[in-house]
């Protein structure tokens, strides 16, 4: 492992005209896993703790995203005519033609022979992000190697499906062995972000300094993308004292704790133990609960146990107990039954059948449900719908209810509350 005085040096070189004077961090060993950062003094709610700009940003690249944005800018093109005129490859839009990212990345595609540069290729494309790295300087490529990498089986696809779309691609072991680790520190440590260009296009961003951060189920920080160059602005959600360490949340705030663990177990190889993990009713949020299935009881049904994937569960009220798979269907049931109306209705639709239908067959804390009213209230907004006022009622409910769940998670001050703030208020 790199030394941490040489780490921060290198994470200096990035942070460029963003480093600050006296900074309120410094990069320590962590009792929740390696290494973490501290802080170096008392820091308050709200205060910005540091920025720190991508060591490396390209598309994420999924089956539904549009082939036809630029690989520098991010810009939509016209969908017929968008790969670069030299054969590189690459969508590539007229005003970054000239710029000299692309001439770089275009010259390393083109030693690496396309076999088809005038047929858009989605693992051509994609690769584009990993292959940055071959043009990074002897600090970049050291900052690089100093984060974390997770093996699983699938990181070597990436690199190993898209070099058959080439004649010409690198056979050097040593050359091979830099992609794939490569794809195995964005897959251990990369932020998604959104092009500002192009609100559905997502990125995948290495951030150096960010990327230490370590995770908590309810973190103590909150963190926003500068829209212009990606950069990554970390601040407090709570006062921080000094020597504690700073954490960020790897997974969606308002899952349940089975699903956190459960994804924190596949994508990061990680078990959690902080506070909210080892509480199954997870601050009275309940955010796991179904309905007991005996006839004559109204109780809520929770794991057990947060220990394991597969928990038994026990009812809150007559503390009858369930073996995992039972209550893993009736929870999958609901999870497709929501996703369902989910897709292709209209909000309306969506808002009946959470107030009429839901309630029938899972209880209204669960995150399912917990999940689709943050969903109508971020797709209300944008979409141009003839809504009635009981429909905005039921915005302002759901504002309501889930801002009683952050203040039952403790989160603090964070960009969630800040938004639903607002929205309650439209
Ligand atoms: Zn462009
Ligand atoms: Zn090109
Ligand atoms: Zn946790
Ligand atoms: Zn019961």
């Amino acid at each position: 492992m790199i030394c941490p005085k040489r780490l921060a040096e290198l994470i200096n070189i990035n942070l460029g005209g963003l480093k600050q004077k006296e900074p309120a961090w410094e990069i320590g060993v962590s009792k929740i896993a390696g290494r973490g950062v501290f802080a170096t003094r008392n820091i308050k709610c709200g205060e910005v703790i540091f920025k720190d700009d991508p060591l490396l940003i390209g598309p994420t690249l999924r089956n539904e995203t549009p082939l036809n944005t630029c690989s520098v800018c991010y810009s939509l093109m016209d969908p017929k005519k968008f790969l670069c005129k030299n054969g590189c490859g690459l969508p590539l839009c007229e005003n970054c033609s000239r710029r000299k990212q692309h001439k770089a990345e275009c010259t390393l595609f083109k030693t690496w022979e396309p076999l088809e540069p005038q047929t858009p290729n989605i693992l051509v494309i994609r690769l584009i992000t990993v292959a940055r790295a071959m043009l990074f300087n002897a600090n970049q490529k050291a900052l690089l190697y100093a984060m974390q990498a997770n093996i699983d089986t699938t990181f070597r696809n990436e690199v190993k499906n898209a070099s058959a779309c080439f004649k010409n691609f690198p056979t050097d072991k040593k050359i091979v062995e830099y992609l794939h680790r490569t794809v195995a520190i964005l897959n251990t440590n990369s932020y998604e972000v959104n092009s500002s260009k192009q609100s559905d296009f997502p990125l995948r961003a290495l951030y150096p300094l960010a990327g230490i951060l370590n995770h908590e189920c309810v973190p103590n920080t909150t963190y926003t993308f500068d829209e212009k160059n990606y950069t990554i602005i970390l601040k407090a959600a709570k006062d921080i004292k000094e020597g504690q360490e700073i954490t960020i949340s790897y997974t969606k705030l308002l899952w349940s704790n089975l699903m956190r663990q459960l994804f924190l177990k596949m994508t990061k190889q990680f078990s959690c133990k902080c506070q909210r993990c080892s509480d199954p009713t997870e601050g009275g949020a309940l955010l796991s609960a179904l309905y007991c299935k005996s006839d004559d009881c109204q109780g809520l049904v929770v794991p057990e146990t947060t220990t394991t994937l597969q928990p038994q569960w026990v009812c809150l009220e007559c503390k009858k107990k369930y073996q995992h798979g039972v209550m893993s269907k009736t929870q999958d049931f609901a999870l497709g039954a929501i996703n369902a109306k989910l897709n292709g209705n209209s909000v309306k639709a969506i808002i009946d059948f959470i107030n009429e239908k839901c309630p029938t067959f899972v209880p209204e804390c669960n995150h399912i449900v917990v999940e689709a009213k943050y969903n109508v209230i971020s797709r209300m907004m944008k979409c141009k719908e003839d809504f009635k006022f009981q429909d905005y009622e039921a915005k302002k409910r759901y504002c309501e209810e889930l801002l009683g769940i952050l203040d039952k998670l403790k989160v603090g001050v964070n960009a969630m509350r800040t938004y639903l703030e607002q929205e309650k208020l439209r």
